[in-house]
């Protein structure tokens, strides 16, 4: 097993890509606390495991990431039950598809502060934590490298994460800390799972390989620069896209 005695911690890891790192770092060894937007969220997901597995080391939060404080005590809570932290996973986040003329400040606020602030606290809490040596992964998306016709919002913040990861590589680096990115393209998570297939069709004929991202595809990333396999990587983005940003 790859994460065998690690502690992690995944925000947004109610559902899609997070809840699918949440059960790919249990089933590599690790303990997991995931994080929701709302405690009832966060334990519905809990359950979820327990019932499969109920000896899985798994525990439920709903901090406020937009709070810097409220995400650092979130994360001495899990080092404090599961005996100490080692990765944390900063997933959580929100799209948007307004154009333009129609943008308004208050979405380009709603989407700074989850994406970007959020993502910036989650790292400076797990420095904190961490103190010296530990993972942080960020979620970036494929539009990180691509731009999206409309809803600047959402890869401009995702630019700004792979901005985030690529400095903080930097400055952590002489800690042992490594910080990486995943970068998924257009990935089966509820919304998309629940389209028609002649939705889907034109969508996976744009892909090189011809199918959209499965969240394990994603999660399986996050297992490698989580684990020791990846003890020579950071600073990277790594593209979990089936090919759409070659
Ligand atoms: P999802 O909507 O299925 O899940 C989002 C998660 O984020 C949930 O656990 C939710 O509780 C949490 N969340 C939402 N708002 C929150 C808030 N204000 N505070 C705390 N938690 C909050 O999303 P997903 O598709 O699994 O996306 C996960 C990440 O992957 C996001 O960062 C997204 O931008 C990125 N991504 C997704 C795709 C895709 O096609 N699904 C592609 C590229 C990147």
């Amino acid at each position: 097993m790859l994460l065998e005695g690690k502690t992690a911690v995944v925000t947004g890891g109610t559902r899609g890509i997070g809840f699918a790192i949440v059960q790919r770092f249990l089933e590599e060894g690790a303990n997991v606390a995931l994080c929701g937007s709302r405690p009832e969220t966060a334990q519905q997901a809990v359950d979820k495991i327990l019932a499969e597995n109920p000896d899985a080391p798994v525990m439920g939060l709903a901090p406020n990431l937009a709070d810097e404080a409220a995400f650092e005590q979130a994360l001495r809570e899990v080092a404090e039950r599961f005996g100490g932290l080692d990765i944390v996973c900063n997933n959580a986040g929100i799209s948007q598809s307004t154009p333009l003329d129609d943008y308004t400040p208050e979405e380009f606020d709603k989407i700074i502060s989850l994406n970007v602030k959020s993502v910036l606290n989650g790292c400076q809490a797990a420095a904190r934590v961490l103190g010296e040596g530990g993972v942080i992964i960020n979620t970036s998306s494929m539009v990180s490298k691509m731009g999206q016709p409309s809803g600047v919002g959402y890869p401009m913040s995702k630019f700004a994460v792979n901005g985030i990861t690529v400095s903080l590589a930097r400055e952590l680096g002489p800690r042992g800390i490594r910080v990486n990115a995943v970068a998924p393209g257009v990935t089966a998570t509820d919304m998309v799972a629940a389209l028609p297939e002649e939705m889907i069709k034109p969508i996976a004929d744009a892909i090189p390989m011809k199918r959209v991202g499965q969240p394990r595809d994603v999660a399986n990333a996050f297992v490698f620069l989580a684990s020791d396999l990846a003890s020579y990587v950071t600073g990277e983005v790594l593209s979990v896209d089936g090919g759409m940003t070659v």
